[in-house]
């Protein structure tokens, strides 16, 4: 079955559709659908991994669950790695006071590398 499938089949139910009706509409027997929907108590959705496109299930919000797009945490992490919208913070430039942007985990402290040179040879002297 494919996950559109699923979904709406899992949706039709939340709406308060019962099983047979559901079998009637997507066109499936409904001792299936009716498994499904008893297998799929917790279950708000089927998707896929953003990452892998392993199948997920995302539980439902009332079970603690919060809408995942990812099978496990080493997935999110690749994900955000890769594709994750970069925070950019603005500093100041320690050394010509240059306001510049820079990747929040990044402790960049001057604007530019000839800044920090600059910067670290007048400390020197
Ligand atoms: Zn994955
Ligand atoms: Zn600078």
């Amino acid at each position: 079955m494919t996950i559109d499938k699923k979904n709406k089949i899992l949706e039709l139910n939340r709406v308060g559709k019962s099983t047979r009706q559901i079998a009637e509409i997507i066109g499936i027997h409904f001792s299936t659908i009716a498994d499904l929907i008893k297998s799929n108590k917790d279950i708000q959705a089927y998707a896929y991994c953003r990452m892998c496109g392993k199948e997920i299930k995302i539980p439902n919000k009332k079970h603690g669950g919060v809408t995942r797009a990812f099978c496990d945490d080493k997935c999110r992490y690749k994900w955000h790695k890769r594709f994750g919208p970069k925070k950019m913070v603005s500093r100041v430039c320690e050394f010509c006071r240059k306001e510049f942007t820079s990747v929040s985990f990044r402790n960049n402290r001057f604007c530019s590398r000839s800044c920090a040179n600059k910067s670290h040879g007048k400390n020197h002297l």
